[in-house]
């Protein structure tokens, strides 16, 4: 490994944590019981606690590690819509009706998050920035242009075609063949919006339990019992939402969710006029390849973060800086002398049908699976189901008639994932 890529204070933690350090709570003892018991503190844990407490429910959140430590804190604060199937793959399975209702709750995710952070006031550097989709090949530029053209009747969203002549505009970089922009995007420091919901759900009565992981949920009569590294506490009812950390004391779960590493670098800082030239518009970045990357100037817009995904198994982060800073200065030449100042990684809650899902199970509520895409998603869909176990009808929502599939044989262990990789990296290199 080239030691001159690592900048001289390199860390391998999230870039954000520097922003907002991991937030410092006051050690509780575990109540005995509660109305509501959620297990994870994420933006679903903490976004559905906020509308049980505010309702009038006793709510505790319990987390294995400090609060926010998953995906929530550390992921590439990219706000998109994005439910992953097509229309035309939606209504092959379901019909275009219950297709066109699926695809919706994207869309309203996506909307309710800036009125949500709005009217929350919560600082934590929203924009609606718009996103760029690189085309990595003239092909892909062409189904892109399709994909414009043929946007269904009812679901058609503000969207701009940037053809490759005019790429400079979006993106100091000759990589892409052109590429769309949907302009009502958006980024946001992520650790700073869930510190944002912590305060929110503190204020709002909620108990935060941090280091006091769930290891069993046991169904007694009406009055869940789970047990936990502090004890034993009751709830009447308990939702997960521990999406891409989901593990054994949820078997049920733990087989339905696919958990996919994803890792990010952080650049040192640049010079302001070279953050201009790179990404001039602030939007956030993706590409069509199916072995997707995403990255964005920090809110400062003093470095570009870089995530994706380069090695075949789970792996060191500190062993990703090298591929990432490759395929980075693929794109961004400019970057060649660039270093590294952070690289991390997390875990994304992915699933067999590529749609995140809520509902619940033997009584055990949940929400998870955003496949990659839970700045939106995790909140609006916690949030919902925080409404529902308040007792509001506004709680509803059409996931919830969604099967969650899983394999058979698969109880959370994804051997399949290194030749899945392989296979997306060939299709990527040579048949698109
Ligand atoms: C590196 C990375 C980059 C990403 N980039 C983006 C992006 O740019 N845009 C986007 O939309 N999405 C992105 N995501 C996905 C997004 O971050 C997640 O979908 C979202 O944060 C999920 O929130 P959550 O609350 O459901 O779960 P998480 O935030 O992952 O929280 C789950 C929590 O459950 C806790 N937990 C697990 N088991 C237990 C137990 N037994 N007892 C107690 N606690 C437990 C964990 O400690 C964890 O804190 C990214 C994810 C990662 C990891």
């Amino acid at each position: 490994m080239t030691e001159s890529i690592f900048a001289r204070n390199y860390k391998s933690t999230p870039y954000w944590w520097d922003r907002t350090p991991r937030p410092t709570i006051k050690q509780i003892d575990l109540p005995k019981e509660t109305d509501v018991a959620i297990i994870g503190s994420g933006y679903t844990g903490l976004c559905a606690a906020i509308q049980t407490s505010r309702n009038g429910r006793e709510t505790v959140v319990l987390d294995a590690q400090d609060a926010g430590w998953g995906g929530s804190s550390r992921n590439g604060g990219q706000v998109s819509s994005s439910l992953k199937p097509s229309f035309q793959e939606l209504s092959h399975k379901f019909g275009e009706v219950r297709a066109g209702e699926l695809l919706k709750e994207g869309m309203n995710a996506l909307k309710w998050i800036g009125d949500f952070i709005e009217e929350e006031k919560i600082d934590c550097d929203f924009k609606r920035v718009g996103h760029f989709i690189g085309a990595h090949s003239s092909s892909q530029y062409r189904l892109l242009e399709k994909k414009i053209e043929q946007q269904p009747e009812g679901l058609r969203v503000d969207v701009n075609l940037v053809p490759r002549s005019q790429q400079y505009s979006e993106i100091g970089s000759d990589f892409y063949h052109g590429g769309i922009v949907y302009p009502e995007h958006a980024s946001l420091d992520p650790a700073r919006f869930h510190q944002g919901l912590l305060e929110r759900a503190l204020s709002s009565g909620v108990q935060v339990k941090i280091h006091c992981a769930a290891s069993k949920i046991e169904k007694t009569g009406d009055v869940f019992q789970i047990q936990t590294e502090s004890g034993m506490m009751k709830a009447r009812d308990v939702v997960v939402a521990t999406s891409g950390y989901t593990g054994t004391a949820t078997p049920w779960h733990r087989r339905r969710i696919i958990p996919i590493g994803t890792y990010i670098i952080a650049t040192e800082t640049l010079e302001e006029d070279l953050v201009d030239q790179l990404i001039p518009k602030d939007r956030v970045i993706t590409d069509t390849r199916k072995l997707v990357v995403y990255y964005r100037a920090s809110p400062d817009r003093k470095r570009i973060l870089f995530g994706g995904r380069v090695s075949l198994s789970e792996a060191n982060p500190d062993k990703c800086v090298k591929p990432l800073h490759k395929q980075l200065t693929q794109i961004f030449p400019q970057l060649a002398k660039t270093k590294v100042s952070h690289s991390w990684m997390g875990f994304v809650g992915y699933t067999f049908d590529h749609m995140p899902h809520t509902g619940d199970q033997d009584g055990v509520h949940y929400a998870m699976g955003y496949c990659g895409s839970g700045v939106s998603l995790s909140s609006y869909f916690g949030t919902k189901l925080g409404q529902r176990l308040a007792g509001l009808p506004k709680g509803n929502t059409v996931l919830t008639e969604l099967t969650f599939q899983t394999r058979p044989f698969y109880t959370g262990n994804p051997w399949f994932l290194a030749p899945s990789i392989l296979y997306y990296r060939l299709h990527d290199r040579f048949f698109s």
